[in-house]
């Protein structure tokens, strides 16, 4: 579904990096994992055209796209949940839902995306008109997932859900995330809290100083004693 071979990024005359090459298949769940500053979200920002590489291809069904716009990009299917969330907090609950659906024209199916999402997130439905900035930190999570899936997305880029979140906040949000990948959205799950990612993910990633330096099947990353003494405090 999607490739990035050998792409680079880089600020100015920094490179934040290095040779990424990835591949996140159709159905899948995968996650990439990283301490702090690794260049986890600027990945995210390269594959949705914010950050354009100078060198490799980004390859969306084996069609190059790191050359388009983030919009055009979006309207091939590809939402990204921004790290912080990122919800306008002066506009109520639906307010920012309808914003995620901005690019779409097909308003018949937007009322069923709706409900889809607030089935998902019932919370959200109780609070529809509450201003977005009133929510807890888990219910904004939850708005910033919606808000993305609400472009109907068929892949799903996520930068640190569970960041500031308390344990069993996360444990929700989580769970939703397989249900979303359940219900037929590709996952891409940037996290720095690798013991949760690397449970709920098919395969894995892992990145250090703007490097991939391991990938293999979730579990076995799991598994690996250089992985649990890394990045699971084992
Ligand atoms: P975190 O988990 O803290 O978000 P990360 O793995 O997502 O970390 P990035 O935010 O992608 O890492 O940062 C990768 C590198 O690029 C870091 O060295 C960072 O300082 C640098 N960087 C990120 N954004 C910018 C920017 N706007 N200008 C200059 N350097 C940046």
């Amino acid at each position: 579904m999607l490739e990035l071979r050998n792409t680079d990024a880089w600020y100015g005359n920094i490179r934040a990096l290095h040779d990424i090459s990835l591949r996140v298949d159709e159905g899948d769940i995968v996650t990439l994992i990283g301490a702090n500053g690794a260049g986890k979200s600027t990945t995210l920002m390269t594959i949705c055209g914010i950050n354009r590489p100078r060198q490799g291809e980004i390859l969306w069904y084996g069609q190059p796209i790191h050359h388009l716009p983030p919009h055009k990009i979006v309207s091939l299917g590809i939402s990204q949940v921004p790290e912080g969330r990122l919800i306008f907090p002066d506009l109520s609950v639906s307010e920012n839902l309808d914003l995620g659906a901005f690019l779409r024209r097909d308003a018949a199916a937007l009322k069923d995306d709706l409900d889809y999402v607030y089935s998902l997130f019932p919370i959200l439905a109780e609070r529809r008109r509450q201003a977005g900035g009133t929510l807890s930190g888990g219910e904004q999570q939850m708005l910033a997932i919606s808000r993305a899936l609400m472009a109907r997305p068929k892949l799903l880029l996520l930068d640190e859900p569970s960041l500031g979140l308390a344990p069993i906040i996360i444990q929700q949000i989580f769970s939703i995330i397989q249900r979303v990948n359940a219900a037929g959205t590709t996952v891409f799950l940037v996290e720095q809290n690798a013991n949760q990612a690397l449970r709920i993910a098919t395969r894995g990633y892992v990145m250090e100083n703007g490097r991939i330096v391991m990938h293999d099947a979730a579990q076995n990353l799991l598994r690996s004693e250089e992985v649990r003494k890394a990045y699971l405090g084992m």
